[in-house]
């Protein structure tokens, strides 16, 4: 046994990691007669039921890690290994972005992993495929975020070119923020697969000529999520504006900042 996790990527940095998607079945099924094969169509209804095509809201290391350094004024390289630990996710300041789960070979769904290392406690993750089409291993990056080493994924079709943003923090913290927003409006009012048909007709995803991530080029996708939006997404943006407005203002006349 153990957990099934499937690689994701993040529509806004292009960065990709693994989430966890559920408790795979007993490898032991596997044993007696007929056991492999039950074992087989049972991984299989796994990946089935849990590897969706929906946008999911996941906490992407690299969106993290940029919306902490701008926000502590830190001079800190955009996808530099800044996020210590996890603490982002513990301290529930995370912010969630639009993320897919990566499929490697048209018409399959998204390959399941599993940490072959899991049970022995403490020592580094080691991921192998189990169940669809993909590499058969993955490499991590040393950021302990269940990031994946981005520049491994190269002879896998993937395109590595690091994320390029300007040094202006203040602009970097707006996109973020209001990118998640949009976002979590388009979940909230449509659900995820509504979601999912916007953010890629928006050009989130492999968008621009040359293709580059949609936080190097917001004010583009900004408008044209902003025309795709319908009229119940963009009454949520207007009204969570309002609510952190007043907040800003509440926190501001408390003296906290
Ligand atoms: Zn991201």
């Amino acid at each position: 046994m153990g957990e099934g996790a499937s690689i994701y990527n993040c529509a806004l940095c292009d960065s990709y990691a693994l989430v966890t998607l559920g408790i795979l079945p007993e490898r032991k099924l596997a044993r007696g007669p007929n056991g492999l094969a039950r074992y087989e169509d049972l991984l299989e209804a796994f990946q089935d039921a849990r590897c969706v095509a929906s946008a999911l809201l996941l906490a992407c290391p690299t969106c993290n890690a940029l919306a902490r350094a701008t926000e502590e004024g830190a001079s800190a390289k955009p996808g530099a290994d800044q996020v210590e630990d996890g603490d982002f996710l513990r301290d529930g300041l995370a912010v969630l972005t639009p993320c897919f789960l990566v499929s490697f070979e048209d018409g399959q769904p998204p390959p399941v992993y599993v940490d072959e290392n899991a049970a022995k406690g403490g020592i580094k993750p080691r991921y192998r495929l189990v169940q669809g089409v993909g590499p058969a291993g993955l490499e991590l990056d040393r950021s302990r975020t269940g990031r994946l080493h981005k520049p491994s994924l190269r002879p896998f079709g993937i395109d590595v070119r690091p994320l390029s943003l300007d040094d202006d923090a203040a602009a970097t913290r707006e996109t973020m923020s209001e990118a998640c927003l949009f976002a979590e409006a388009l979940t909230s009012c449509a659900g995820g697969d509504a979601a999912a048909s916007v953010v890629r007709r928006a050009g989130w995803v492999r968008g621009g000529d040359p293709p580059r991530p949609a936080l190097e080029r917001w004010g583009e996708i900004r408008e044209a999520t902003e025309r795709e939006m319908d009229e119940d997404a963009r009454e949520y943006v207007r009204a969570r504006r309002v609510v952190g407005g007043l907040e800003y203002e509440a926190r501001r006349a408390r003296g906290h900042l």
